[in-house]
C-alpha cells in the first residue's frame, strides 16, 4: 500500500479542488453526478483512488464556491512547500488513499493577465485556462495550446480589431477583406447531422489532450467545456505567454466532406511586414506544414494541397508558432473513432516541429521566471463564471458564413 501523507492528502484537495472548479464550470457544481464523472475530470490530477466519499466531498466544495483555492495549488507545487490547504485536506484524510507525490501538479489554472502584450485588444476574458502538465520521464517541457474552437456564448455580438495595428484585414474570410474588425468569436457551423462544430472540436481537443500527454508535451487547453468565456484575442494571448505554440482546432463551414488542411498566413507584403506576423509567420507555416505531414502520415485524408492562405485573427496576433487546422466540413465523420486518427496525426506532426525547432526557454521556464509559480498570481481562477450555466455549446445561433469556397472557409 502507498502510504499516506500530509503531501498526499494535500495533492487529493487539490485534484478534487480543481475537479470542483472544472465540474462547478461545466455547470455541474450544484446538481449530483457519479463518481465515474469526477473520476473523467480529475483522473490525471493525482487521485487515482477516489471513492465515492470523496465524490460527494467534491460536490461540496463545489457548491461552496471554494474553488478559488485553486490558487494555493500552483504555489505549493511549484515551490515543494506544500503550503496552504494542508489542513484543510486533513478533513479528506481517511477517505483516500495518496498516490505518489508527482513532481509537478496535474494541472493548473491560469487567468488572463491584462498586462500581456495585446491584451486589452480582447474583449471577452473572464475565464480561466487549463494547464495540463505531462508525466513522468518522457516530459518534454514544450506547452502545446489546443485551443477548440468557439464556444463563448455572446463572442458574436462583440467586436474586436483585426489587426494589433488596426490596419484592415487583406483576404476574406468570416469577415471581408477590408474590414478592421471582426466578430470577437463566433459560435461555428453546425454539421449536416446537426451537431456542434463547437462541440466536434471540442472532443477533438480532448483526444489531442490525452495523445500530446502521453507523447510527454505539456498542454494549455484553452477551452474545456462548453462555454469558455474568451474571445479570439484573448486565447491567442493565452497561447503567446503559455505555450510553445498555438494549435486551433475546427471544421470548415463547406459540405464536401474535403479533408484536413491548415490556414496558411497570405502571401500578402504589408501583412507579412506588420508585426507579430512578420516575425512569425515562417514559424506558423512551418508548424502548419509539420502537422499536415503528421497527418498525412497518420492517414487523414488532406484537402487539396493541404492548405489555404486567409488573414486570421489568431495568426495576426500570435508571438508563437501558431496555426488553425480544419479538420474537415460539414460532411466530414466527427465520431470519435475518426477524430483519433487525427488527433494521432496532429501529434506525430507537433513531434516533428519541435524535433526540427527546439524549445529554448520555453514557456514553461519564463512562466515559472515571472511568477515564481506557474499560477502564483491566478488567486480569482475566473470564479466570475462557475455559477452561469448558460449556453450548451452556443446552439441556436446559425453560422452566417456566405460566399466562396475560401470565404467560407476558418470561421475561426
Ligand atoms: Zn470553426
Amino acid at each position: 500500500m502507498k502510504k499516506k501523507t500530509a503531501r498526499g492528502r494535500y495533492m487529493f484537495l487539490t485534484g478534487m479542488m480543481t475537479a470542483s472548479l472544472l465540474l462547478a464550470a461545466c455547470g455541474m457544481g450544484n446538481t449530483s453526478y457519479s463518481v465515474d464523472q469526477l473520476e473523467e475530470v480529475s483522473s490525471s490530477a493525482g487521485s487515482e483512488e477516489m471513492t465515492a466519499d470523496g465524490a460527494a466531498s467534491a460536490s461540496n466544495a463545489a457548491g461552496n464556491g471554494s474553488a478559488g483555492n485553486t490558487s494555493e495549488t500552483g504555489n505549493g507545487k511549484i515551490s515543494g512547500t506544500g503550503s496552504g490547504s494542508a489542513g484543510k485536506a486533513g478533513l479528506q484524510a481517511d477517505r483516500v488513499t495518496p498516490t505518489p507525490t508527482p513532481a509537478m501538479p496535474a494541472k493548473e489554472k491560469i487567468s488572463f493577465d491584462p498586462t500581456w502584450e495585446y491584451a486589452d485588444e480582447s474583449k471577452i476574458h473572464t475565464d480561466p485556462v487549463t494547464l495540463w502538465h505531462a508525466k513522468g520521464t518522457t516530459r518534454k517541457d514544450i506547452v502545446v495550446a489546443v485551443n477548440a474552437g468557439h464556444g463563448c456564448s455572446g463572442g458574436d455580438t462583440v467586436q474586436t480589431y483585426c489587426h494589433p495595428d488596426h490596419t484592415a484585414k487583406v483576404t476574406g474570410g468570416s469577415t471581408s477583406s477590408g474590414a478592421t474588425m471582426a466578430t470577437a468569436i463566433n459560435s461555428g457551423m453546425t454539421f449536416n447531422d446537426g451537431t456542434k462544430e463547437a462541440e466536434a472540436v471540442l472532443q477533438l481537443a480532448k483526444l489531442v489532450k490525452e495523445d500530446l500527454l502521453k507523447a510527454g508535451f505539456d498542454v494549455l487547453m484553452i477551452r474545456d467545456n462548453d462555454d469558455t468565456q474568451l474571445d479570439n484575442i484573448a486565447r491567442t494571448v493565452f497561447a503567446n505567454n503559455c505555450a510553445d505554440c498555438h494549435i486551433s482546432l475546427h471544421y470548415d463551414s463547406t459540405a464536401g466532406d474535403k479533408g484536413f488542411f491548415y490556414i496558411r498566413v497570405p502571401d500578402n507584403a504589408s501583412y507579412k511586414a506588420m508585426e507579430p506576423v512578420a516575425s512569425n509567420w515562417e514559424k506558423h507555416d512551418a508548424l502548419g506544414e509539420a502537422i499536415l505531414a503528421g497527418a498525412e502520415e497518420s492517414g487523414v485524408r488532406i484537402f487539396s494541397g493541404g492548405s489555404i492562405a486567409l488573414d486570421l485573427t489568431q495568426t495576426s496576433y500570435s508571438t508563437v508558432p501558431s496555426v488553425d487546422v480544419e479538420v474537415g466540413d460539414k460532411s466530414s465523420d466527427h465520431s470519435e473513432a475518426a477524430q483519433k486518427i487525427v488527433a494521432e496525426g496532429i501529434t506525430v506532426g507537433l513531434e516533428k516541429y519541435f524535433r526540427e525547432n527546439p524549445v529554448k526557454d520555453g514557456a514553461l521556464a519564463r512562466l515559472t521566471q515571472k511568477n515564481g509559480s506557474l499560477s502564483g498570481k491566478n488567486s480569482e481562477s475566473g470564479s466570475s463564471r462557475l455559477t452561469e450555466t448558460d449556453s450548451e455549446s452556443g446552439s441556436g445561433r446559425a453560422d452566417e458564413n456566405g460566399g466562396s469556397e475560401e470565404e467560407q472557409a476558418a470561421d475561426e
